[in-house]
């Protein structure tokens, strides 16, 4: 059995892979402050320790009793438009919590180091699908800080031999097909998500932004990965870092638009989803897609939910049944 520390354990993907590590028989420790997260997302079987990430004192407590055998680090301020009114804020935290974190594990012997990393370090992509020789250029706080704390990883690779896997997601959707878990942000901003709750009437109808991009109907394609898939590409990646560090884009490399979303909500829900459209959302490329072939060639991942219809039935099944999310959990 191995010995894992998940910080944001307690949020959407990160919880993801806590429910992975256990069913898989390992020890998990989750460090989450809570203000995203939820104590019921979080498996009884993990130990969940509720405290800040930069806190000196808490981390020496956690990593005070046996080694971990890696660290998995989500917790992070992860919202692009609060970036962009506070950049200084989410480039301090992020980048100071994750810095610390990584010295706090290469201080207790702990040797691998995986990363929540985003698209968002590649801001208006040159070409798609994106692979990892994309241009590295940020269009907000929020992807810089991401950018910045990679950047620390390859000090701390170089200097201290900590190896690091930064995995760059696209656009995580979906929840756990066994129904336990699901995504559950206060405020929500995701497509996803609001389409759905708009669709059952939990949410009000949603806006499209922008229907006058270059793309075949107008509106911005995305690269939607299901959370389980994504759960998945941080156990493979663990075996490589036995050698070296390593950077991924994860995504599974198909592009689906706005209108494609909502139609597939609709099918999926047997119900209309109640939208308008309005102008576009400031920051927003018109395409973004994923080259995987990297992470597909080096590990194996494969996305399991790699169709749109997987993914949106998953996170149908859970919002049809908590529509008020982690407050509608029996935990
Ligand atoms: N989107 C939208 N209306 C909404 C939320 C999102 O039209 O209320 C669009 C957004 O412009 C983008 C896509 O849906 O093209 C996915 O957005 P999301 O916020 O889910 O993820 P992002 O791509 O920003 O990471």
């Amino acid at each position: 059995m191995a010995r894992y520390l998940v910080t944001g354990g307690a949020g959407y993907v990160g919880s993801h892979l806590v429910l992975a590590l256990i069913e898989r028989g390992e020890e998990v420790v989750v460090l989450d402050n809570l203000r995203q997260g939820h104590r019921a997302a979080v498996p009884p079987e993990a130990r969940l320790v509720v405290g800040e990430v930069g806190e000196p004192a808490l981390l020496r407590e956690v990593f005070s009793g046996p080694r971990f055998d890696a660290v998995f680090h989500f917790a992070a301020l992860s919202l692009v438009g609060e970036s962009m009114r506070e950049p200084l804020r989410y480039c301090a935290e992020n980048v100071a919590n994750s810095l610390r974190l990584a010295e706090a594990a290469v201080r207790a012997g702990c040797r691998k180091f995986v990363l929540s990393s985003t698209a968002a370090l590649f801001g208006d992509p040159e070409r798609v699908p994106i692979d990892e020789e994309a241009r590295l250029a940020p269009t907000s706080a929020y992807g810089e800080s991401k950018l910045m704390v990679e950047r620390g990883l390859e000090w701390a690779d170089r200097v201290h031999g900590l190896r690091s896997a930064c995995l760059r997601y696209f656009n995580a959707a979906g929840a756990d097909p066994a129904g336990r878990i699901g995504e559950d942000h206060e405020p929500e901003t995701h497509l996803i998500p609001l389409a759905i709750g708009a669709a059952l009437g939990t949410r009000p109808p949603l806006t499209v932004f922008g229907a006058d991009y270059p793309t075949p109907d107008g509106t911005c394609i995305r690269d939607y990965v299901h959370v389980s898939d994504l759960a998945d590409a941080h156990i493979r990646v663990l075996n490589l870092l036995e050698e070296r560090s390593v950077r991924y884009n994860l995504g599974n490399g198909t592009g689906y638009s706005v209108r494609q979303v909502i139609e597939t909500v609709e099918r999926i829900g047997g119900r209309p989803v109640p939208h308008s459209y309005g102008p576009r959302r400031a920051g927003d490329p018109a395409v973004l897609v994923a080259s995987s072939e990297r992470i597909r060639r080096e590990t194996g991942w494969a996305p399991r939910f790699g169709a749109l219809d997987d993914i949106v039935r998953t996170a149908w099944a859970w919002h049809a049944a908590h529509p008020r999310g982690f407050a509608d959990r029996s935990a």
